[in-house]
């Protein structure tokens, strides 16, 4: 899953342009999610689940023809990532602020750092220019990186390949120990695993799983969640 952050200060088009990317990626075919940060509470106030919230729950969930759930505090955006990346196959994640993160950025005013791969006026994107926007996306973004440093993109480390990718000096070359087969969390917090790992993990476990008699043809998904604690 690649990322891309879109910052910007207060009332520059940030959300107009997500928009217009989730609509222009998922008209060339890719599964899109977004993200947006909030410096203030999600507007649930008139909602029966605005209510239970006010009333002291610490986690309130919707569902029905959608699903969605809501903590009482802030989550590691890696955290959340994972979490996306674990549960939907998603090509692109198009983030709505996040200026401090360490994802491929357009930055829709005067807003700049070393991850900013463009700078753009919305009022000016005309659809040449929006599917020009989206070429950059595609070549220069990338996922979740987690200082592994395993080399095997061709990079000494994975910092030099995301100021690669942002320069736009790898456009083919992608992230070969992104999450494919296993993931492992420990306390909230994604445990870098490489291709290999991965294997022997997801090979084991479903190993596991079969001799418990379920044919492993039928699965999936396996999800195993350890609390340490007495
Ligand atoms: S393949 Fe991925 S994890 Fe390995 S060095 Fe390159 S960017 Fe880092």
């Amino acid at each position: 899953m690649k990322i891309i952050s879109i910052i910007g200060t207060k009332d520059t088009g940030k959300t107009t342009l997500v928009t217009r990317l989730v609509e222009k990626l998922s008209q060339k075919g890719y599964s899109v999610g977004t993200m947006k940060f909030s410096h203030v509470h999600f507007d649930l106030a008139d909602k029966d689940t605005g209510k239970h919230r006010q009333a002291g729950a610490k986690i309130v969930v919707g569902t029905g023809k959608e699903t969605f759930i809501l903590w009482d505090h802030p989550l590691d955006v890696e955290n959340v990532i994972s979490t996306i990346e674990s549960y939907d196959e998603i090509d692109f994640l198009v983030m709505e602020g996040f200026k401090s993160s360490r994802f491929a950025k357009i930055s829709v005013s005067s807003l700049k750092d070393n991850y900013t791969i463009r700078q753009v006026d919305v009022k000016k994107l005309n659809d040449e220019k929006m599917d020009e926007l989206v070429e950059i996306i595609e070549k220069r973004s990338y996922g979740l990186l987690q200082d592994l440093n395993c080399k095997k993109c061709g990079f000494e480390s994975c910092a030099d390949f995301s100021q690669a990718k942002l320069q736009g000096l790898a456009p083919e070359v992608d992230c070969k120990s992104q999450f494919k087969q296993a993931l492992l969390e420990v306390n909230g917090k994604r445990i870098p695993l490489n291709p290999f790992v991965q294997n022997i993990i997801a090979k084991t476990i479903t190993g596991m799983i079969n001799s418990l008699d379920k044919d492993s043809d039928d699965i999936d998904t396996i999800k195993i969640v350890l609390h340490n604690k007495d």
